[in-house]
C-alpha cells in the first residue's frame, strides 16, 4: 500500500494504462523481481512462472552464468555495430553452427527481424539461384501462422486482429492448411521459392502437426527445389525436448530461424541459420542490423547455448515435459467437462478450455490470483511453458494450484468433477 492506501501495483498499472499505447491487455501482475522459476510482484507475492516470457526465459530468470557473462562483457564493450569485428560474435556463430548443424548464421535482434531476413533470403535465392523472375517469387505459409508483427509478416497472418486496418500488404505469400500436404501442393506454383512454417503452431493454440507431415513436406520441397524454412523462434533450443523441434520429425530444413531463448532470458537475440549455398545470396550492403550480433548480445547468447549444453537442459526438458503433461491430463480427467484437450510437446503444453464453460483468459486471471503465471492464446487455450530449469516440486505446486482453480470453476458452474483416483 502507498500513503493513500492504494496497492502499489495499481500505480504502475495506471501509469502504463495512461501513458502507454493500448496494444496489450496484461494480466494484472506487476513483476518486481524474479529468480529462476519464481517471480515476485511489488507487493511481495510469489508466483511460479509457467510462461517464461513465451519461451524467452528457458534458462530460468537471471541464470547466474548468463548474468556473469553479461557483467563481464559490460566491463569491456557492449555495442559498436557490425562496422567492426568483436571477440564474442565469431565464437557465438561457431557455437550456433555446432548446435544447429548449419554452416552459417546471420544475427538479428527480434524474432520478427530474423523472419524478415529469411523472407529476403528466400526471395533472393529464388531469383538468383532458382531463376524465378525478380518480383514473382512466392512463399507458402500456413493458415494460423504466427511469425511476428512487422507489416510484411502480419500481411500473411490469418488473424483479423493482427491485420485489420494495417494494409496495404506485401504480395507474394500463399496459404496452405497446416498439416495438409495436398493443400501445400495446391498452393504451390512454378514461382514458389520457399515454405515458411512453424514446427508446432504456438500462437494458434499449441497445434502439433499430424505425424509424417514434415517428412512429406521435406521430400516434396527437395523434389521441387523449394526451400523449407523452419521458424523455431519459440520451439527451438530445447523447448520441445529436443534441441530443435524438426528433430522429432527426422528431417532437416534448409534454414532455421531462432530467437526468444537465444537471448538467454536477458536480451533480444535472434538468428537466421542456413548452409552456404543459401546464405551466399547475402553480400555486403544487401542486409543488416545496427544492433544485430552486438558484442553484449553475442556474449549472452553464447553463454546461454553453453548453459543449455552443459546443464543438460534439453534432455531434462523431455522428461519434465512428459511429467507435466501426465499431471495435466490427470487434472483433465478430474474436471472433464471443463477441459476439452491437453496437447503439446516437451515443456510446451496447451490446455484447451471448453468454450461453453469459460474463457482461457478467465482461467489465466484466476491462476495468477492463485500464484501461477500462464497466458492465454485465442479464446480457449491456456499455455504452460515454464523455464526448462523447473523442478518437479514446482511443477507439482503449479499443477495443484491449477487443479484447485479448475475444480472451483466447475463447482461455480455446477459441473460434476471426478476426484483423482475415484
Ligand atoms: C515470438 C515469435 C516470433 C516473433 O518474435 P519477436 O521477438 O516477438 O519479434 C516469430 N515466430 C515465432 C514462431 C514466434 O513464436
Amino acid at each position: 500500500m502507498d500513503a493513500t492506501g492504494t496497492p502499489v501495483s495499481q500505480t504502475f498499472i495506471q501509469k502504463e494504462g495512461s501513458y502507454g499505447a493500448r496494444n496489450y491487455a496484461p494480466v494484472p501482475v506487476v513483476v518486481d523481481h524474479a529468480k529462476d522459476c519464481l517471480v515476485w510482484d511489488v507487493e511481495g507475492k510469489e508466483y511460479i512462472d509457467m510462461m517464461s516470457a513465451y519461451s524467452s526465459v528457458s534458462h530460468g530468470h537471471l541464470h547466474p552464468r548468463i548474468v556473469a557473462a553479461a557483467e563481464a562483457q559490460l566491463k569491456k564493450v557492449a555495442v559498436m555495430s557490425r562496422a567492426y569485428y568483436s571477440t564474442t560474435l565469431g565464437p557465438l556463430l561457431e557455437k550456433l553452427s555446432e548446435v544447429t548443424g548449419f554452416e552459417r548464421a546471420l544475427p538479428m535482434n527480434t524474432g520478427a527481424e530474423a523472419v524478415e531476413t529469411a523472407i529476403k533470403c528466400a526471395r533472393r535465392w529464388g531469383h538468383r539461384v532458382k531463376g524465378i523472375p525478380d518480383g514473382m517469387q512466392r512463399i507458402l505459409v500456413a493458415r494460423g501462422n504466427f511469425h511476428g508483427r512487422t507489416s510484411t509478416i502480419v500481411g500473411f497472418s490469418s488473424e483479423q486482429d493482427y491485420r485489420s486496418g494495417f494494409g496495404p500488404f506485401c504480395d507474394g505469400f500463399q496459404h496452405f492448411d497446416y498439416g495438409g500436404m495436398e493443400s501445400v501442393k495446391a498452393a504451390a506454383t512454378e514461382h514458389t521459392c520457399a515454405v515458411l512454417v512453424e514446427p508446432i503452431q504456438g500462437e494458434a493454440g499449441v497445434i502439433v502437426p499430424p505425424a509424417g507431415f514434415f517428412r512429406d513436406l521435406r521430400e516434396w520441397c527437395t523434389q521441387k527445389d523449394i526451400l523449407l524454412i523452419d521458424d523455431e523462434v519459440q520451439a527451438g533450443l530445447g523447448r520441445t525436448g529436443r534441441w530443435f523441434a524438426f528433430q522429432h520429425e527426422g528431417i532437416r530444413p534448409d534454414a532455421l530461424i531462432l530467437g526468444k531463448a537465444l537471448g538467454g532470458g536477458l536480451l533480444p537475440v535472434s538468428a537466421f541459420c542456413a548452409d552456404d549455398k543459401v546464405m551466399q545470396v547475402f553480400v555486403p550492403n544487401s542486409h543488416g542490423s545496427t544492433f544485430g550480433g552486438n558484442a553484449l548480445a553475442a556474449a549472452v547468447a553464447l553463454e546461454g547455448l553453453k548453459v543449455l549444453q552443459e546443464e543438460g537442459l534439453v534432455d531434462q526438458c523431455a522428461a519434465k515435459g512428459e511429467y507435466l503433461f501426465r499431471r495435466l491430463r490427470e487434472v483433465q480427467a478430474e474436471v472433464a467437462p471443463l477441459i476439452r484437450d491437453v496437447r503439446g510437446r516437451g515443456l510446451w503444453i496447451g490446455v484447451d478450455i471448453e468454450p461453453t464453460c469459460t474463457t482461457a483468459r478467465d482461467m489465466v486471471l484466476r491462476l495468477a490470483a492463485a500464484g501461477v503465471l500462464s497466458k492465454e492464446t485465442h479464446e480457449t487455450v491456456i499455455r504452460f511453458a515454464p523455464p526448462l530449469t523447473i523442478t518437479q516440486d514446482l511443477m507439482d505446486r503449479a499443477v495443484d494450484i491449477f487443479r484447485g482453480v479448475a475444480v472451483e470453476k466447475c463447482r461455480e458452474l455446477g459441473l460434476r468433477t471426478r476426484p483423482a483416483g475415484a
